[in-house]
């Protein structure tokens, strides 16, 4: 689903400040929130202001604003950690996507194993 805000999305809230969130940054077209269960010492979510429901979709009708979304990625990590990352965008119920508003996973802070199985 592509529309600017989504009924009963959580992160058009957050986007809206409808939700509280912890945001750490903006761009004109993307935010950066912590996520409330981290996984890393670096845990932050990035997604469009936007509402689009997986990144497939996102990257099929506005790749520029996807790119928007990986440049905050890297922004973040600098800003937060020591600039390396690792982005992860879960796409469908069974990748782990529980909120379909596409998001990625800025993950750092630390070194990071290879496990996602
Ligand atoms: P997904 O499973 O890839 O869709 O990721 C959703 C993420 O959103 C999970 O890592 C949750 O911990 C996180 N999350 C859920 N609710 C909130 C919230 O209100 N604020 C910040 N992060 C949230």
């Amino acid at each position: 689903m592509t529309s600017d805000i989504a009924a009963d999305c959580l992160f058009c809230k957050i986007v809206a400040g409808q939700v509280p969130a912890d945001v750490v940054a903006t761009s004109k077209r993307a935010i950066a929130f912590r996520d409330i269960a981290p996984q890393a010492p670096l845990h932050v979510l990035v997604a469009p202001k936007e509402h689009h429901g997986d990144v497939a979709q996102l990257a099929a009708v506005d790749p520029a604003l996807l790119a928007d979304v990986v440049a905050l990625a890297d922004q973040v990590a600098g800003e937060q950690a020591d600039g390396q990352f690792r982005l992860i965008f879960n796409s469908g119920p069974r990748a782990g996507q529980s909120v379909f508003h596409v998001h990625g996973h800025v993950i750092g802070g630390a070194r990071l194993g290879w496990t996602p199985a």
